[in-house]
């Protein structure tokens, strides 16, 4: 989609709830010709349906309509605007034919086609979430309208076609599927190419994988750790729902260029394909991808067998999914510390996102249409919603907690429902009223601050702005005696002040076990203490604890720079858990930047990635996190070619794919390799990871050629896949590059509405994010980027990027302000 004006409408609520209680869809049969060129396919859609009798309209958003029959007669495609069919329906049966020709798309949504770089095989794979589904074939586009889909596929003769039901070649190139049970639109999906696929079995539900051929041996490398994490989650998931999974096949795709982490489809989860490893990678990565994996399974019960009725209770099929996810992880996989990966990789997400102006509460948000409904799919629904959920757990019980969810899903099963049907669920299973829950946790937005007030001996709760009901915190503090042994006891803060007993130079942490959900910040004294005590301890929950508070620390600008970097210093190189190390890149990228002298602050953090290397185990997955660190850090050209010729390295690292661009990247932002240089690495193996790479490594490049090469690809004058565009505004913005940088601060700020016309979706809110001038840390950028904010028409994605961006400069200026430095 480019270079058309918002071309189709949103679909608002109220014509939702009109749509419904007009239709009942009986079945939908789609017919989809792949195989006629690789800009388009022909899709015929035939919709069965009951009415009421009345006017509404059908989904369509083709590239070109050959002929619509509704009952019997031929309508003009010309009825067809702006993504809408209207049609008068009569009262009882009704029938749609569409026949019609789709785009194939290039920017994750719809049927998204990719050519490998690699081998130049053409891959296709569907993404119909949230408003997508009708680029690909026609219908009654919303949650609540549910029918089953019965699929005819004509494809290349090299091709495998997966899709939502089990299905099988009839004849070369054509694919005939069973009827699926009832679905929603947004989770109908294909997954079509010359696929590498493998199978398995599993308490008779036939498993499989796949992935482009160029990328199999991953595939195969990982198959066995995949099929067995899928087994564990479904005997965890049928002890504890108690219902069988109903989608016959459960098929887990692995494809390119997909935007999200993966996308639940019933039978047919797709992931983003750098979740299959092509070089080596943390054991925090391989967590990640447990914990996406095991979140798809539990959506197949928690939103595909029981779907929200509308966009509106979003939050709640990720809250719920995030927090099973983690939960299944951790108790029957072998990665049982996903509780600590999260409080790493997810924690500060959903605190900072809470904090920002654009919070709102977990539930209950307007989303008067599907692409405001988006702007609300962040941190919030999943970090903050899963925390709130296992607070609930942790209140009523396993028993009870899902008693009622199996009420829920016994009553709604292929059905939609709302979040009042779960909570009455839950009050049928004994949960008590729920009401002041709901009323305290997820309809109000913000997270309280806990924190020691150690001159007056009490925990102090402070609320956010405008929050009446106070809400109970159940949690563990913790105290660190002299010789640095932590004791740990139980605090119920049921007032605004709670008496604690801490010794006066003891350091305090509140909730480092992530019990509930706020912004807990540490006393001077403690800030003082914990280098020191984080070096002693190798509790890993006390070492997550120190981190998340120091980090919301610095995010109020109550922690300097130079805090953030002597705590780096003491805790890098006793790090045993390579989560720990994805603090690296903030440390690096953001607080190395805001210090009095940021030269100096990079060469600190070098040098504790590199004691870590000169402690960590020889070729294990905390070495690599210390040399990527090392890496990002190094300032010294001579070294990083050193090591580019896999030369002088510490003992257990190979120089792989992925560290070889690494240091390509960190020696392009040095002015220490050519363009042409640059060219030559990607021309030798061109990957679809080394074109993301390559973007990366031009657009740092600190001269202005390069830095107008990176701004064709937001302007959309050259070409860019999504993940190239990530990697072109990151690497734009660099700290230190602000000669070549500069100009790009004014022509994003006036070249941004435009970029509606040329992005959409979720590509236009990465561009609006990326492309900011975030090593712009001044007064000026900040109240030029709130005068673009305050403009009327801005495009709804961009505001929403925008506000947050302009947030975190904003607090990142604070940081110089208070703490005075350059
Ligand atoms: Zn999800």
């Amino acid at each position: 989609m480019s270079s058309a004006e918002t071309p189709f409408r949103s679909l608002q609520q109220t014509e939702a709830v009109a749509r419904f209680d007009l239709l009942d869809v009986t079945s939908y049969d789609v017919r989809l010709d792949l195989a006629t060129g690789d800009e388009t396919f022909a899709s015929t859609t035939t919709i069965r349906f009951t009415s009421r009798g009345g006017a509404t309209f059908a989904d369509l958003k083709a590239s070109a309509v050959n002929r619509i029959v509704f009952n019997g007669s031929t309508l003009s495609p010309d009825l067809v605007e702006r993504g809408r069919l209207p049609l008068a329906t009569q009262a009882g049966e009704n029938e749609l034919v569409v026949d019609a020709v789709m785009p194939f798309r290039n920017d994750g949504e719809g049927l998204h086609a990719h050519v490998d770089p690699a081998d130049g095989r053409r891959y296709v794979y569907g993404m119909s979430f949230m408003d997508a589904a009708p680029t690909i074939f026609a219908c009654f586009d919303q949650p609540d309208l549910k029918a089953p889909y019965t699929f005819h596929v004509r494809a290349p003769l090299d091709w495998t076609v997966i899709g939502n039901a089990p299905g099988k070649q009839v004849e070369p190139g054509t694919w005939e599927f069973d009827e699926t049970p009832p679905l929603s639109t947004y989770f109908v999906t294909l997954v079509a190419g010359p696929y590498h696929v493998i199978h398995d079995e599993h308490d008779g539900i036939p498993l499989s994988l796949s992935s482009r051929q160029s990328i199999a041996h991953s595939l195969d490398d990982d198959a066995d750790e995949l099929f067995t994490m899928t087994k564990q989650c479904f005997d965890e998931f049928h002890r504890l729902f108690g219902i069988r999974y109903p989608f016959g096949n459960y098929h887990q795709a692995f494809v390119p260029e997909f935007n999200a982490g993966a996308m639940e489809n019933p039978g047919c989860v797709t992931y983003r394909d750098p979740l299959l490893f092509t070089s080596k990678v943390t054991r925090g990565e391989r967590i990640q991808r447990a914990t996406t994996v095991a979140h798809e399974m539990a959506h197949q019960w928690f939103g595909n067998i029981t779907t929200p009725k509308w966009w509106d209770d979003l939050w709640l099929n990720e809250s719920f999914a995030e927090y099973m996810g983690n939960r299944v992880t951790a108790d029957v996989t072998q990665y049982d510390d996903a509780w600590i990966h999260n409080g790493y990789a997810r924690r500060q997400w959903g605190l900072v996102a809470d904090q920002r102006p654009s919070t709102h509460p977990v539930a209950g948000n307007g989303a008067f249409d599907a692409t405001a409904a988006l702007q609300d799919f962040d941190g919030i629904s999943y970090a903050k919603g899963s925390t709130i959920l296992k607070q609930l757990n942790a209140t009523l019980g396993d028993d009870v907690f899902f008693a009622g969810v199996i009420d829920h899903f016994t009553r709604n099963r292929y059905g939609n429902a709302t979040m009042h049907d779960l909570f009455a669920s839950w009050e049928r299973a004994g949960a008590g009223d729920l009401g002041p829950f709901s009323e305290r946790w997820l309809r109000t937005a913000g997270p309280d601050t806990l924190e020691l007030d150690r001159a007056a001996g009490v925990v102090r709760r402070t609320p956010p702005a405008g929050q009446t009901e106070a809400r109970d915190h159940t949690i563990h503090v913790t105290t660190a005696d002299a010789d640095g042994r932590w004791t740990t006891t139980p605090l119920h803060v049921d007032a605004d002040e709670v008496t604690v007993d801490v010794p006066d130079d003891a350091a305090f942490l509140v909730d480092p076990g992530m019990e509930t959900w706020a912004s807990t910040l540490a006393d001077d004294v403690s800030l003082e203490a914990f280098p020191r005590l984080i070096a002693a301890t190798s509790d890993l929950t006390i070492r997550s604890g120190i981190w998340n508070s120091v980090r919301s620390g610095f995010h109020h600008a109550r922690v300097s720079p130079e805090s953030v970097v002597r705590l780096a210093e003491a805790s890098l190189p006793t790090e045993t858990n390579d989560d720990a190390l994805r603090t690296l890149p903030f440390l690096i990228g953001t607080v190395a930047g805001l210090s009095h002298d940021p030269a100096s602050a990079l060469a600190r953090l070098h040098a504790a990635c590199r004691s870590l290397l000169d402690v960590a185990t020889p070729g294990g997955t905390v070495q690599l996190g210390a040399f990527r660190g090392a890496v990002d850090s190094a300032a010294d050209v001579t070294t990083l070619r050193t090591w580019l010729d896999s030369a002088d390295l510490p003992d257990g690292v190979v120089v792989d794919a992925d560290l070889r661009w690494r240091i390509l990247i960190r020696l392009a932002s040095l002015d220490a390799i050519s363009r042409a240089g640059l060219d030559g690495e990607l021309a030798a193996e061109p990957t679809t990871k080394a074109r993301v790479d390559h973007a990366r490594a031009v657009s740092g490049r600190p001269d202005a050629e390069s830095k107008a090469w990176a701004w064709d690809r937001f302007t959309g004058s050259a070409p860019a896949t999504n993940y190239e565009l990530i990697a072109c505004g990151t690497g734009l913005w660099q700290p230190g590059q602000e000669s070549f940088t500069e100009p790009y601060v004014d022509r994003y700020l006036s070249e941004l509405p435009g970029a509606a016309k040329v992005h959409s979706g979720w590509v236009l809110g990465d561009v609006t994010e990326h492309f900011f001038p975030i090593t712009s840390v001044r007064q000026s950028t900040v109240d030029r980027a709130d005068e673009l904010i305050a403009r009327d028409g801005l495009d709804l994605t961009i505001r929403r990027n925008l506000v947050d961006m302009t947030d975190e400069l904003r607090r990142r200026l604070s940081i110089r302000t208070t703490f005075d430095t350059p």
